[in-house]
This record gives C-alpha cells, sequence and structure tokens, in this order.
C-alpha cells in the first residue's frame, strides 16, 4: 500500500498533500499497490471525500477532537499505531511546516529511513524500491536516496513540485474509519490559532515594479530594509526560496520555478545568488538591477545593473537617493 497523509486545516485538505497523490497513483499504478489517503482530523469527512475525489483507492480516517489541529505527540502516536497495524510500503508527507515536524517524529518512533524535502519520486523498475530525489550541497547536485532495508519507505516532499491530479467529484473510495488510543492530555497544546494575515504586499504578479530580498539579507528582520526601499519606490517585495525556506517571509511572495512568475519593468535583487531556480521566475522582467557582495556571483550575468556591495549599506543609501529624487521633483 502506498499512503499519503492527507494535511488539514479546519477540516479541509490541503494542497501540498492532495499532490502527492499524483505521484502516490504512479508508484502504486506501478507496483500493482493500492493508493490510501490518510486522514487524521476533527469533522474531517470533507477532507475524505475531497482526498477520494483526487484519486485514493482508500482513505483510511481517524476523526477524533483530539485531533482537531495538527500536534506532535497525538498525530505521531496516531500514525504510528496505523502503520504498525497496516504495514504501508511508502508513506508520503508534503514538507510543509507540520509535515516537516511530523514525518521525522513518525519516522524515528518506526526506525525506518525519511528522504526529506524530495522534488522528485521514482520507482528502481527492478527492485520496487522508491527513488528519492532532492537536492543535496545547496542544489549543485541532485542526490537520488533509496531505503531499502526498512519500510515503510518514507519522505516528505517540497509543495508545489507535482500538480493535483484531476478532481472527480463523483468518484469515491473506500472509507475506513479507525480509532486510535491517544495521550488525554499532550504535553504541548494550542491555545490559539492565528490565520495567515491577508498580505496585499504580496501580489506581485501586477507589479510595476519589484525588490526581492535572499538569503543573503542573514534575518529576517532585513525585510525592513527592503519595504523602506519599495515604499519609497513604489514597489511590492518578494524573495528568494532561500529566504522563504528560512522562514523569513511568507510563501506567498516566493518568485521562480516553485513560486511566481512575475514580469515586472524593474526586479531589484538583493542578497540573491541567482540560481536557475529563481531566474526562471523573472525571465519577462524588464530591467533587473542586482546588489550582491561577491562579484563573482551568478545574478551578475543576467543583471542589467549590478551594485557590488553589502545591502545593508546600498538599500538605505539608494531609498534615500529616491526620496531626495521625489522631494526635488514635487511627486
Ligand atoms: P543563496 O544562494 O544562498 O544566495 C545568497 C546571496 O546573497 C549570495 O550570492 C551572497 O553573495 C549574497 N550575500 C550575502 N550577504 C550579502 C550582503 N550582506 N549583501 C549583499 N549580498 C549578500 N529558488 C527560488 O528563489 N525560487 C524558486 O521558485 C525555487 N524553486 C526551486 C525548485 C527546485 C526543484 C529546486 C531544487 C530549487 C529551487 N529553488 C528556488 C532554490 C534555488 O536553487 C536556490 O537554492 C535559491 O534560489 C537560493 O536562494 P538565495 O539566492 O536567496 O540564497
Amino acid at each position: 500500500m502506498i499512503w499519503v497523509w492527507i494535511e488539514t486545516l479546519n477540516g479541509k485538505a490541503l494542497d501540498a498533500s492532495l499532490e502527492l497523490l499524483n505521484p502516490g497513483r504512479r508508484i502504486a499504478d506501478t507496483l500493482g499497490a493500492k493508493l490510501a489517503a490518510v486522514v487524521l482530523g476533527h469533522n474531517a469527512e470533507q477532507a475524505a471525500q475531497t482526498a477520494a475525489a483526487y484519486g485514493a483507492d482508500q482513505v483510511i480516517l481517524v476523526d477524533d477532537a483530539a485531533l482537531a489541529a495538527y500536534n506532535a505527540e497525538t498525530y505521531t502516536a496516531a500514525m504510528h499505531s496505523l502503520v504498525q497495524k497496516y504495514g504501508p510500503d511508502t508513506v508520503l508527507f508534503g514538507a510543509t511546516s507540520n509535515g516537516r515536524d511530523f514525518a521525522p517524529r513518525v519516522a524515528a518512533r518506526l526506525q525506518t529511513g525519511l528522504t526529506a524535502d524530495c522534488t522528485g519520486l521514482d520507482t528502481d523498475p527492478e527492485t520496487g524500491i522508491i527513488q528519492w530525489t532532492r537536492p543535496a550541497f545547496g542544489g549543485s547536485l541532485m542526490a537520488v536516496i533509496e531505503c531499502p532495508k526498512t519500510r515503510p519507505q518514507m519522505g516528505t516532499v517540497r509543495p508545489g513540485i507535482f500538480a493535483c491530479p484531476g478532481y472527480k467529484p463523483e468518484r469515491t473510495a473506500e472509507v475506513i474509519r479507525e480509532s486510535v488510543s491517544l495521550l488525554p492530555t499532550p504535553r504541548a497544546r494550542i491555545i490559539e490559532s492565528l490565520g495567515e494575515v491577508a498580505d496585499d504586499k504580496a501580489s506581485l504578479e501586477d507589479a510595476e515594479n519589484i525588490i526581492a530580498g535572499g538569503r543573503g539579507l542573514g534575518k529576517a528582520e532585513n525585510f525592513a530594509l527592503l519595504y523602506e526601499l519599495a515604499q519609497a519606490l513604489g514597489a511590492g517585495v518578494a524573495a528568494s526560496r532561500g529566504a522563504v525556506d528560512a522562514g523569513w517571509i511568507s510563501r506567498a511572495h516566493q518568485v521562480g520555478q516553485t513560486g511566481k512568475t512575475v514580469r515586472p519593468k524593474l526586479y531589484i535583487a538583493c542578497g540573491i545568488s541567482g540560481a536557475a531556480q529563481h531566474m526562471a521566475g523573472i525571465s519577462g522582467a524588464g530591467t533587473i538591477v542586482a546588489v550582491n557582495s561577491d562579484p563573482e556571483a551568478p545574478i551578475f550575468r543576467f543583471a542589467d545593473y549590478g551594485v557590488v556591495g553589502d545591502l545593508r549599506v546600498v538599500l538605505p543609501a539608494l531609498a534615500d537617493e529616491i526620496r531626495r529624487m521625489k522631494n526635488e521633483s514635487g511627486n
């Protein structure tokens, strides 16, 4: 059996896990196995139906008030006991914040391997073993990893790599309702959940000017330098995946192969190295300006203008200059 953990939020299945039904289906068909969706939640019937509509053959549903929101202890206990009961061959998790927390805990408890943050999935045609592809050495090469000895084979997969499979609302699946014994009082509990703040600064697709920040910013607080310049210039703020993965800014701001594709007249890339996956999102940009402390940074090969320097010095100076010019022109 190939399992996909269907992550839910307020009882709704998240795309980051539904899209895994796509490679899951391919692997299941190759191996002649069943594709099952595992839904842990409360009032999660709708998520179970959704997983069926996206192609799961079976849905294993644990509906329990203790699973209403993701909790490391209760979720790990629930998944561990399901795996022990059913013995799946493979379990796929979305590499979301929760998935990155959950999957390694389950793998450790089962004493099996886990390949984190995969960008590709295949099966070895001879052995049927899953081949997990993931970037290694900072993305300079792709490693193909196998877990030949222990089961289940487990991995987390980056959101946005696979498209969701076709949605067929009339499709149904066998729903197996399970109950598991859970800790009555887990050591950590959620007191309040704050939804992601709607952020209109993230509507980048139509922005004429964009200032983007990367790992070279060094810390989340330095995005303030970008916002200051963006305000002076009238621009949207974007980010490389490096900055997003560091947790400095929400994924809605990510530009590139697995982020947004933008076509501004002006794109100012600050502390961004210029990886092919980032540049894929700005091939339609008019003028590209790069600010980078490394004169050898690849971004300078694509930029129309380059500033070699520390962005912490360059950006405030640029914002001052723009404000001065605007004052002089009366705008
Ligand atoms: P780094 O590569 O670490 O670059 C940081 C840069 O900052 C360096 O050039 C450094 O010289 C400079 N710097 C450091 N300090 C300063 C300073 N004080 N002042 C000025 N400059 C400084 N990436 C994306 O961006 N978007 C995507 O959609 C995307 N999709 C991907 C999909 C796949 C399948 C894979 C494998 C990767 C993807 N990536 C994507 C990741 C991509 O390969 C790079 O890892 C990422 O773009 C690097 O981010 P970065 O340029 O911010 O960080």
